[in-house]
């Protein structure tokens, strides 16, 4: 796809809990973060006259709607990783709301996990007008990890 020169970035918070399990410190126990996260598009401006989204790379309330389709099943979630065992044991013992991660929940890791998740469903509704540019994550007010396509 052509790279588009303007981009467009909505802002979304969640609340989840997470445990890094073999972390030589206080990241190893249960705990939880109000992770902030930026998602920027990449697309052309549509044109089409009299049209509600005329002048915009998406609506705002569209890049929202569809982005809590996903973000919403984080939300008051414990992000725990699938192979940690233990957890998950206890998890199934609660009434808790959690979600089985492939890989450790690192915030690294979650980027790219809801990068996998997001894709497909920006991709399917405007595979030929816009992208996902990138998606940062912020774990804390200080510390962010981000992915990038080109
Ligand atoms: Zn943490």
């Amino acid at each position: 796809m052509v790279p588009f020169p303007m981009q467009i970035t909505r802002l979304f918070e969640f609340d989840s809990g997470h445990r890094i399990p073999n972390h030589n410190s206080k990241c190893r126990n249960m705990h939880g973060h109000r992770y902030k996260l930026e998602l920027t598009l990449s697309g052309r401006i549509l044109e089409t006259p009299n049209q509600s989204h005329e002048g915009m790379v998406l609506d705002f309330a569209d890049v929202k709607r569809l982005a809590l389709d996903f973000l919403d099943t984080l939300d008051h979630a414990f992000l725990v990783w699938q192979d940690d065992h233990q957890l998950i044991d206890f998890l199934k013992t609660t009434d808790s709301k959690y979600i089985i991660v492939p890989t450790i929940p690192t915030v690294e890791n979650l980027v790219k996990f809801i990068d996998e998740n997001l894709q497909p469903a920006f991709a399917k509704t405007y595979n030929d007008s816009l992208s996902i540019k990138s998606i940062k994550l912020w774990e804390t007010p200080n510390c962010f990890a981000q992915i990038t396509h080109k």
